[in-house]
């Protein structure tokens, strides 16, 4: 049964897609995004380095080097529209030797070819007057002023809200299985909510492009999760960094670095190990050991003891090196937008220009829409807001005056926000990535069950029915049934 008609359909609800779906919902034309997950950025988007690398790494000509470039400048205009949370930090590749040194002499004169602004080579003395914490081997550094940290997850989210209020249908919790091609040209997709007729589809399935593109016959791609782990520290271990510190990058990735968050944690990570399962997202004690010991080469003193949790992300490695952003050669009306390892999170908004140019030479007519909407509302924060604007708030609204989450001070008022905006959460993650609810030291322990039972209330679903994040993800088995009260709000 067909459920839709629509002119492109996009198939994967993390940074690429929704930033294509956003791209697209500038024009006149009826857009539909396809996320198999209950949520948006469910995945490489929501585990990775957040960093907004400044574009010196990948070799000049290459789609990396030139859509790092352009992605890194377009989120200045985009964190004013659409209220993304971004530090411009800068960065440093740190040498520890005279070899490091001739390296980061490389990467400069690489990043110079590639537009990289700003770059600079900074002595020893340098080096350390920014971050005085660092080994004392240290030789000198390679600095990208143009680097930046932000919340990958949430600019997903961001993009996806302004993508619906700009006429885009979202699907989550919606398969694709499989392409229907006519005469060579894609005319629809299958989901498990039915049959979407479309006359492009662009693929931009993450780990499960090739699975995708392999549905309309075109094997031309692999993909293979490279997973990286990662150490989290709470906010009390103190800023003992301001700045993104890389080591010297390896042949396979940019290395162990040590990087702030933009809500004041630090990380350090990634590994990075070549695994066959796409799903596989356990931390190990050897990879996280890998972890602390390339960290430690760069800062010896860590506050291991402030670590709060653990986690991996998988990076979908394509068997061609570079991005993959095509039409596909074998079915007409399918793009790819697949093979997006770092640097994707920095270029997504400008491989959404990149595929949005290739639908315009595959035929597609874009017609500007007048009435798009290019803003985001920002959302209350309001452990950001001063006593006099928490008072106004509160006074308006009662349950901006009732904390939930106390380690990272989350209301109700703002994560009822986050349960009712566009694309809202349907997850006890969902909460967590719009609102920062269960990020803190405690990771949800306390917070959990009460976030649980607003999303019960809000969502007018049994208890039991709310999930953790993924299909199968519930919180409660046998004990607690379907008919399990809701708490009310006071
Ligand atoms: C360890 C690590 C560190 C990184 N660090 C950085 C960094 O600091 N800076 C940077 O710029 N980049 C970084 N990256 C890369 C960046 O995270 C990715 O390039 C980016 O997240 C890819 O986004 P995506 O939308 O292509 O994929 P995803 O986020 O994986 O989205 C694909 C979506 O498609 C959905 N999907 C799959 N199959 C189907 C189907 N059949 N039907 C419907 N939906 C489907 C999935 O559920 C998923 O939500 C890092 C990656 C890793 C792993």
């Amino acid at each position: 049964m067909t459920i839709l008609k629509s002119d492109v359909a996009v198939i994967g609800g993390g940074i690429v897609g929704t930033a294509i779906a956003r791209e697209l919902s500038k024009y006149q034309l009826d857009v539909v995004l396809l996320e198999k997950e209950p949520d948006i950025a469910m995945g490489t988007t929501k585990a990775n380095s957040a960093i907004l690398h400044a574009g010196f790494d990948a070799h000049p000509g290459s789609l990396k080097a030139r859509l790092n470039v352009r992605g890194n400048a377009m989120y200045h205009q985009l964190k004013d529209e659409l209220a993304l949370e971004i530090k411009w930090t800068g960065s440093l590749v740190v040498a520890t030797s005279d070899d490091e040194m001739n390296t980061v002499q490389e990467l400069f004169e690489r990043g110079k070819t590639n537009g990289v602004p700003g770059l600079a080579i900074l002595n020893r003395e340098e080096v350390l007057a920014k971050e005085p914490k660092l080994s004392s081997g240290v030789k000198g550094a390679l600095w990208a002023p143009s680097a930046g940290i932000f919340l990958p997850f949430g600019a997903a989210i961001a993009f996806a809200e302004n993508a619906v209020k700009n006429g885009v249908k979202v699907l989550t919790e919606c398969p694709v299985t499989g392409i229907e091609v006519t005469d060579g040209h894609v005319t629809g997709v299958k989901t498990s909510q039915g049959m979407i007729a479309t006359q492009f589809v662009i693929n931009a399935a993450g780990l499960y492009a090739d699975d995708v593109s392999g549905l309309a016959n075109d094997n031309s791609f692999t993909i293979s999760p490279r997973k990286g782990e990662y150490i989290l520290f709470d906010k009390n271990a103190g800023s003992i960094i301001s700045n993104i510190i890389f080591p010297v990058p390896s042949k396979k990735s940019k290395g162990i670095l040590l990087c702030p968050t933009v809500h004041g944690n630090i990380f350090i990570g990634p590994n990075a190990q070549d695994i066959s399962d796409k799903d596989d997202l356990a931390t190990t004690p050897a990879g996280l050991n890998e972890v602390i010991i390339g960290a430690k080469r760069l800062m010896p003193a860590l506050p291991l003891n402030a670590s709060i949790t653990e986690f991996a992300g998988l990076r979908a490695a394509a068997n061609e090196g570079d991005f993959v952003i095509r039409p596909s050669e074998v079915t007409a009306g399918l793009i790819h937008a697949a093979g997006i390892q770092s640097p994707g999170l920095t270029s997504a908004p400008a491989i959404a220009e990149f595929v949005v140019n290739i639908l315009r030479e595959c035929g597609l007519a874009l017609t500007p829409k007048p009435n798009f909407l290019a803003t985001n509302e920002a959302k209350v924060v309001f452990r950001d807001l001063t006593d006099e604007q928490k008072q106004v708030l509160i006074s308006k609204n009662s349950l901006y005056g009732r904390v939930i989450c106390r380690c990272e001070t989350i209301t109700e008022g703002e994560i009822l926000d986050a349960i009712h905006s566009p694309c809202g959460a349907k997850t006890v993650d969902g909460v967590k990535r719009r609102t920062r609810a269960g990020m803190g030291r405690c990771q949800g322990g306390f917070c959990g069950p009460k976030i649980t039972a607003i999303l019960a209330r809000e969502l007018s679903v049994p208890i039991a029915d709310i999930r953790k994040e993924k299909a199968e993800s519930y919180l409660f088995y046998d004990k607690i049934s379907g008919n399990c009260e809701v708490t009310d709000h006071d």
